[in-house]
């Protein structure tokens, strides 16, 4: 590449070692010979207009930085996204075209446009892959970025009954959604036929998403999905998500630790069998103990934690259905939480917070999750 400049100090210096630098001004048509593309940037219009009307009658290209008015061509703003290239004009405004591009990057790189879309005649990839991906408590504003975007590429996505279903919408019609539907310990897929599954439509050369509610690793029975795909010799990724035990009591009001107050959490399953010595943990002095699936033996477990020691006015909250537009929050103390519960008619998913923490929700509710603290406004 040829540049005719008589001062090119702007230039990078790794950038000038690739080029041919001819330090002085414009010298007329002779400049332009055996080009196919010019680039008329110089910071005077008159230069400008002089290469372009030199260019136009040699029948080259021309470019014109100050005037795309003006340009026999114009150059779009480019860049990649993985193997998507994004290419944007705009009428005769580089400036903008260049932010558009940024938006449009961004959105395939956070998966707010569906990559998987502009992959119709993709020829089927040579290996497959499965992503467990966490997809946080509900709202769909608290799946990971690198979540999103996996779910944007998906070939195949394995749903639960729980996380963001609102983002299944928005997927492209080719995708193939199987809903799992586990509802508990009451069934659904089996966990085995889910591990098959997986496996074998990675086999078959798909982007396989597994997304799964709050975070992948806590009671969702990821670790085994994610050995049954290393046991297959299927590669798997694992996106952490925003795990329910901590996001539904937060979006509520209530931290699990505050100083002064609770300096740990304990996050328990309370389903049936679970074999949880709940008189052993009421010991562990005022730390805040976050049940899930624990709504049916929320009256037995919270007699437990009193019989073993915890004060019978302990205030316990029950929170169902938490950072979603139905969340309904029932708060209590251990020795009335399953009545107020029941009497509320609470539904499913629900968790329960136990500990003074939850005498924060009354200062702390009524703020929306995303909404800038007090005090602050965004930039
Ligand atoms: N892996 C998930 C938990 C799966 S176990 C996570 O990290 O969040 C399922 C239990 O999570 C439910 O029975 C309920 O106790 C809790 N849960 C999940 N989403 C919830 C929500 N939006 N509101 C209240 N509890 C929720």
């Amino acid at each position: 590449m040829l540049v005719v400049a008589p001062d090119t100090a702007a230039l990078p210096a790794g950038v000038a070692a690739a080029l041919t630098i001819h330090r002085r001004s414009y010298a007329g048509p002779d400049d332009l010979a055996g080009a196919w593309l010019v680039h008329a940037c110089t910071d005077d219009a008159e230069v400008n207009a002089q290469v372009a009307a030199d260019a136009e009658a040699a029948g080259v290209w021309c470019v014109r930085a100050d005037d795309a008015t003006r340009s026999a061509a114009r150059v779009p703003a480019v860049g990649r996204s993985d193997d998507v290239t994004v290419a944007v004009t705009t009428g005769g405004d580089p400036r903008r075209a260049a932010a558009l591009r940024d938006a449009v990057l961004s959105a395939l790189d956070t998966g707010i446009l569906p990559a998987a879309a502009l992959r119709h005649h993709r020829p089927p990839a040579t290996g497959g892959s499965v992503a467990l991906v966490g997809g946080g408590p509900g709202s769909p504003g608290l799946l990971t970025v690198r979540g999103r975007r996996l779910l944007a590429e998906a070939d195949v996505v394995v749903t639960d009954r729980l996380g963001p279903r609102e983002l299944l919408d928005a997927l492209a019609p080719s995708v193939e959604v199987i809903d799992a539907g586990k509802t508990g310990y009451r069934g659904g897929m089996d966990q085995q036929t889910i591990n098959e599954v997986l496996v074998e439509r990675a086999r078959a050369g798909h982007r396989v998403v597994r997304l799964k509610g709050g975070d992948p690793f806590v009671f969702g029975r990821g670790g085994e999905e994610a050995l049954a795909c290393v046991e297959a010799g299927i590669s798997v990724e694992v996106v952490p998500g925003v795990t329910s035990a901590v996001a539904v009591p937060a979006c509520a009001g209530i931290p699990v630790t505050h100083r002064g107050v609770s300096r740990g959490f304990a996050v328990l399953t309370a389903s049936p069998g679970s074999g949880v010595d709940w008189s052993a943990l009421a010991g562990v002095g005022a730390e805040t103990l976050v049940l899930l699936m624990g709504l049916a033996r929320l009256g037995p477990i919270a007699a437990e934690l009193v019989a073993g020691g915890r004060p019978a006015s302990t205030p316990v909250a029950v929170i169902a259905a938490g950072t979603t537009p139905d969340e309904h929050v029932v708060v209590g103390v251990l020795d009335d939480i399953a009545a107020r519960a029941s009497e509320a008619g609470i539904g499913t998913p629900a968790l329960v917070v136990v500990g003074e923490v939850v005498r924060l929700r009354e200062q702390l509710a009524g703020r929306p999750s995303d909404a800038p603290a007090r005090g602050r406004q965004p930039a």
